[in-house]
């Protein structure tokens, strides 16, 4: 961990889960609460969010969407402004997350309203930054992170953020970066942040597992993890909660 902050392992359940499935998965959630040290979230599809928010207190479980529109009503069918994610109870929202970027072509102009309107109305954005494989092969990973995090410039510094760091090659592949690479890639993030006045957490996403958590939530300056596909049974999220609590 790189400042005072708990550790935060959050559960991103993508286009994934029903009302019974969910109601299983925070039963089971509760008969295990996580200690004190470590921060739980959960990010499911919208349709959940006001039956989770009734399941659970914000000191147990805080909840999170994985998306949003800038704007806060009006004619934007299909769209979910920041007012409706704090009525449905919502601290977190996922911003930047490489599917939103690579299938939804959002880039930083987007991104970086988001985060202006998801401030003024008390949302916590995690915003998420990675490189995709030829990029990292190339040697450019730096300059990509550098760019995504320009959002950053002139925002206020006391602004309440969680950055995640995803490789896309990492996502929902099976594959994870090595020990090295997050250490130096968080290390590189960390610096970044700082540059741009900023002191937060920084998550490691990408394909992160009951098996590789404790590694990876070893590394230096990785301040939780952002899970995808092992979030979606309560079993393996709570190994991974477990992994938290034990190396955090
Ligand atoms: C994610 O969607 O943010 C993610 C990290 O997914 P997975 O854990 O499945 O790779």
């Amino acid at each position: 961990m790189t400042n005072a902050t708990r550790c935060l392992i959050a559960g991103n359940w993508k286009m994934n889960g029903i009302l019974q499935e969910s109601l299983d998965f925070v039963k089971e959630l509760q008969a295990n609460p996580a200690p004190e040290h470590v921060e739980v979230a959960l990010m499911p599809p919208f349709t959940l969010l006001h039956s989770l928010a009734d399941s659970f207190s914000e000191k147990d479980v805080r909840l999170g969407a994985q998306s949003m529109y800038c704007e806060v009503s009006g004619a934007f069918t299909g769209s979910i402004s920041p007012m409706m994610l704090r009525d449905a109870g919502c601290h977190y929202v996922i911003l930047g997350h490489s599917e939103r970027r690579d299938i939804m072509h959002e880039g930083n102009t987007l991104i970086r309203k988001k985060l202006d309107v998801a401030w003024s109305h008390g949302l916590e954005p995690i915003l998420c930054i990675g490189e995709h494989l030829e990029e990292r092969e190339s040697g450019r990973t730096n300059e990509v992170l550098k760019e995504q995090l320009s959002v950053l410039a002139d925002v206020n510094t006391g602004v309440s953020l969680t950055v995640a760091y995803e490789p896309v090659w990492a996502i929902g592949t099976g594959k994870t970066a090595s020990p090295e690479q997050v250490k130096e890639t968080h290390a590189f993030v960390h610096e970044e942040l700082s540059r741009l006045g900023h002191d937060c957490r920084v998550l490691y996403g990408g394909s992160v597992n009951p098996n590789n958590a404790a590694e990876l939530l070893a590394c230096d300056g990785v301040d939780g993890a952002l899970v995808g596909g092992a979030s979606l049974k309560a079993d393996s999220f709570m190994k991974i909660i477990e992994a938290a609590a034990e190396t955090a």
